[in-house]
């Protein structure tokens, strides 16, 4: 640390990303990456844009935002792109939060959502899920504060329905209620459509996952436009140029492919189905995930010592430390082949065991 950094950031943790190795090729399962190329139209969109770099790209986002609002059955002035859906996330931490709202989110769930309240020096409030990881809706009625539920949580993948969510975003009328619906493509019921009808709901999506785009930076949040403006004074606050020409192109490119989309993410389905269905045999212990990762444990086998035999093996994995999930892996589903890859070597870690 420097002498001139600021006493306001000295005690921030930041927030710790998964590896991205160069220096060997591992069958990459720890970020939840899609296994698939991103769209062909995001790619030929792209490269067109990249033609005309010399100018900023659109503050307004307005062909992005008319498709986006398009998928999601709004109208534009209920959508904000931003720059991957950390900077929403971020954003409703700065717009949501401050002394007399405190943000509360469940005890195990996304890591950044700690390392915002840190950044904005706001306080917050930790829920514990349940033994089973799952989240009583109840612990989050008339919360106090600005909720935040990523949905299907991470790195659990159990989603809650959406009658639930309507359960909870219907008693915090005076609050605002966050929906991070990163992972919602592979099997939950998005809240998109409840944003019409309740003014404290903001629903977050992400281009990362289900369109195969983590690279490009692209992520949005569906609200009604009185949040959305609030969300735009801080993006005008901060950087009205948050979105690249290139990734705004991509963006508009892949929802022109719906299909393709769709199609991928039936395919992690299946491949999340197999590789959960020959874990299972393997005496592994899993969550219900609805998203495009397994959180699972071996009775036999300490999560930290699967984790590096796997490594071992050239197949990256993400574990965590925290207390009740040290004995847990959290493995992306990839391609069949990276899924076959990744069971084979498992039953060599436990050959190797016994
Ligand atoms: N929410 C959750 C629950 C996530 O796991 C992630 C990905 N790490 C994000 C949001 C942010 O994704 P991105 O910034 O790539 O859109």
């Amino acid at each position: 640390m420097s002498k001139f950094f600021s006493e306001k950031y000295k005690g921030l943790t930041p927030y710790t990303p998964g590896e991205q190795p160069k220096e060997r090729k591992f069958i990459k399962l720890n970020t939840n990456e899609s296994p698939y190329p991103p769209s062909k139209k995001a790619i030929e969109a792209a490269a067109e844009a990249a033609g005309c770099l010399q100018l900023y790209s659109d503050p307004e986002a307005k062909l992005l935002h008319e498709k986006i609002a398009e998928l999601c059955g709004v109208t534009p002035d209920c959508v904000l792109a931003t720059n991957g859906s950390d900077e929403i996330l971020n954003f409703a931490f700065m717009a949501f939060c401050d002394d007399e709202h405190l943000a509360i989110f469940p005890d195990i769930t996304y890591g950044f959502y700690s390392v915002f309240a840190e950044l904005n020096r706001v306080p917050y409030k930790t829920v514990p899920l349940s033994d089973d990881f799952t989240i009583n809706i109840e612990d989050y009625f008339n919360a106090g504060g600005t909720v935040f539920i990523a949905n299907p949580n991470a790195p659990t993948g159990i989603c809650l329905s959406l009658d639930e969510i309507e359960k909870i975003v219907a008693t915090n009328q005076d609050n605002v209620v966050v929906i991070d619906e990163a992972y919602i493509d592979f099997g939950g019921e998005s809240a998109v459509g409840l944003t019409k009808r309740y003014k404290n709901l903001l629903v977050t999506q992400t281009f990362s996952k289900s369109r195969s785009m983590a690279g490009a930076r692209l992520g949005f949040g569906v609200a009604c436009p009185e949040l959305i403006r609030d969300l735009n004074t801080i993006k005008y606050s901060t950087n009205p140029y948050n979105v690249n020409s290139m990734t705004m192109a991509a963006g508009v490119g892949v929802l022109c492919d719906e299909e393709y989309t769709r199609s991928n993410c039936a395919s992690v389905i299946a491949n999340r189905e197999y590789a959960m269905a020959e874990l299972k045999a393997l005496g592994f212990e899993m969550t219900n995930s609805k998203a495009n990762f397994i959180f699972a444990k071996h009775p036999c086998i300490d999560g930290g010592e699967i984790y590096l035999a796997l490594r071992e093996k050239g197949i990256l994995v993400r574990h965590f430390t925290g207390e009740r999930i040290s004995q847990y892996n959290r493995i992306t589903v990839g391609s069949r082949e990276q899924m076959q890859a990744l069971i084979s070597a498992i039953k060599e870690i436990l050959e190797e065991k016994k």
